[in-house]
């Protein structure tokens, strides 16, 4: 049982309330459509919570980062791409708008994202440029008045739906690391363009694209943050990015054990349910600890950032952990379910399938696996 403040338990038991009567009951329906879920983000946005962890007077909700985390948990109990979607839309997408964006770009995109009015997105990744960052190549060229954006950003969650774009450039390669830059780009920019969506395994809502950039003019004010400051930038809601991964983790461990336990009370074979059998209750054991291991783990990364301590490793580990957990869970719910988890009438092969969204984002695990061996002294 993780300990929570009275007010973070209320505002978790209402989202989890939408989770079970709006979500979860939609969930097979909207996966097997693979379009953007519209209608569902606009109930999320009802709920307020796309500011979840931004500050009351600025247009957001007032939340920590461990209410944003409890939230995106609680979606992803019920779908991971929807939850990764909001997440996008709390977090990466619009976190450095709100914090260097002018008024006016506040005014017009910041505060209708968080009434779900405008979808946000984040574009680091190139074809050439995955893990290591160093390699980005989309160039920003200082011009008189602004900067002049050419190159591919690809693996855009959202990317065929959005209306702004954070957009990771480089500035000056003889500065390498120092030479990156955050701009802002809105959708209808010319030179920007958005090919079709991906086909991908899982998360079939979450749009995911190229976006292209050739001669696209940008206004000196769209660069995000202090030249040279991009990557620090970035290092500094890494952390936040890792945690809210591994609570999107746990709301898919969740949802794999919540299943698994009733499919093995409900299916009887040689006579008696299979929760009988000691083979499926170790599965099903595992599933549970693993989960706790997870929650532990994260929540503590969650309180760190909260609390303004600096906690890179531990919300490393929790990704690595809880994410790894989540894929586990989820292969297991699949022989669980027997025949049927290779069903698509049944949930246990969508868990299957979504495990795979979590292990790139923030870090692949053979990344946070060096970091981690790094940072403990090898
Ligand atoms: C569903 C999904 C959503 C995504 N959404 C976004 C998004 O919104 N915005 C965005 O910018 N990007 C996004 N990405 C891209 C994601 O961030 C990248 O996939 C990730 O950074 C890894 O890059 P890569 O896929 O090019 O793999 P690579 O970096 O090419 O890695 C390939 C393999 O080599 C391993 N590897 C690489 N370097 C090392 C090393 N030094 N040591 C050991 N092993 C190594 C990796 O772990 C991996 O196993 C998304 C990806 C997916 C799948």
């Amino acid at each position: 049982m993780m300990i929570r403040s009275n007010s973070e338990e209320l505002i978790r038991k209402s989202i989890a309330r939408f989770v079970d009567n709006e979500l979860i009951p939609k969930a097979q329906e909207i996966d097997e459509k693979g379009e953007f879920p519209v209608e569902m983000l606009q109930e999320i946005a009802k709920m307020g919570v796309f500011g979840i962890r931004y500050p009351k007077n600025k247009g957001g909700a007032g939340g920590n980062n461990t209410l944003y985390c409890i939230l995106c948990e609680e979606l992803s109990r019920g779908l991971v791409s929807v939850a990764a979607i909001t997440a996008m839309q709390c977090l990466m997408g619009t976190n450095f708008l709100f914090h260097f964006g002018t008024d006016e770009m506040r005014e017009t995109y910041f505060l209708p994202a968080m009434r779900g009015e405008k979808i946000a997105c984040f574009c680091l990744t190139e074809p050439e440029a995955g893990s290591d960052l160093g390699a980005v190549s989309t160039s920003a060229t200082k011009t008189e008045d602004g900067y002049v954006i050419n190159g591919m950003k690809t693996w855009v969650t959202n990317g065929p739906v959005a209306d702004f774009y954070t957009v990771l450039c480089q500035t000056d390669p003889a500065k390498k690391f120092r030479g990156l830059n955050f701009f802002f780009v809105p959708r209808d920019t010319p030179g920007l363009s958005v090919s079709k969506p991906f086909q991908t395994v899982g998360t079939r809502t979450t749009m995911l694209s190229e976006i292209a950039f050739t001669d696209v003019h940008i206004p000196a004010e769209y660069r995000l943050g202090k030249e040279g400051q991009g990557l620090s930038n970035l290092l500094s809601i890494l952390s936040e990015i890792r945690s809210m991964t591994a609570a999107l983790a746990i709301g898919l461990q969740r949802a794999a054990l919540d299943d698994s336990i009733r499919y093995a009370r409900e299916r009887t074979q040689f006579g008696k349910p299979i929760s009988k059998y000691q083979l499926i209750q170790a599965k099903i054991a595992n599933m549970a600890v693993n989960l706790e291991a997870s929650k532990l783990m994260t929540y503590k990364a969650t309180r760190m950032i909260d609390n303004g301590i600096s906690c890179m490793t531990e919300a490393s580990m929790a990704k690595y952990f809880a994410t790894e957990a989540a894929c586990k869970a989820a292969d297991e719910a699949t022989r669980i379910f027997g025949a049927y988890g290779y069903s698509m009438e049944y949930t246990a092969q969508r868990y299957y399938r979504d495990s795979r969204f979590l292990l790139n984002g923030g870090g692949t695990h053979e990344v946070l696996q060096t970091n981690i061996a790094r940072w403990v002294g090898l």
